[in-house]
């Protein structure tokens, strides 16, 4: 009887592990954020994080910004502005969090699912 004894334990935990790959969230918060992009203050486009990875040519003051987009956080991958700030702020992850690139006057933020956006608006207007 031994043996059943340990396939049922064998059992029970693939059936342990299948539930806990189907219950856990898909990557974490990250993957209910959008990514805000705003060009001098006015929103230039809205990119939930859960459709990238993908990567977003912003034309951008007199040349361009290279957004990344994708579940893991969002970055500035390229960009031709002089001394490229936006570029070395790196990957944000959680609501709230932005990147900005001044000269080109962009800025990217992260907002929560829910389609409220920080209080950058307010600040800007
Ligand atoms: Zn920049």
């Amino acid at each position: 009887m031994k043996r059943w004894d340990a396939l049922i334990i064998a059992a029970v935990l693939l059936l342990a592990g299948a539930l806990y790959l189907a219950l856990r969230p898909a990557d974490g918060e990250t993957a209910a954020l959008t990514a805000d992009i705003y060009l001098s203050g006015v929103l230039y486009d809205s990119v939930p994080l859960s459709s990238g990875p993908l990567e977003l040519r912003v034309p951008a003051g007199d040349g361009f910004n290279l957004v990344h987009i994708a579940p893991e956080g969002v970055s500035v991958r390229q960009a031709d502005c002089p001394g490229g700030q936006c570029v070395a702020q790196g990957v944000i992850r959680r609501a709230g969090e932005s990147v900005a690139c001044l000269p080109h006057r962009l800025l990217v933020v992260l907002s929560g699912a829910s389609g409220e956006r920080g209080e950058v608006d307010a600040v800007v207007g």
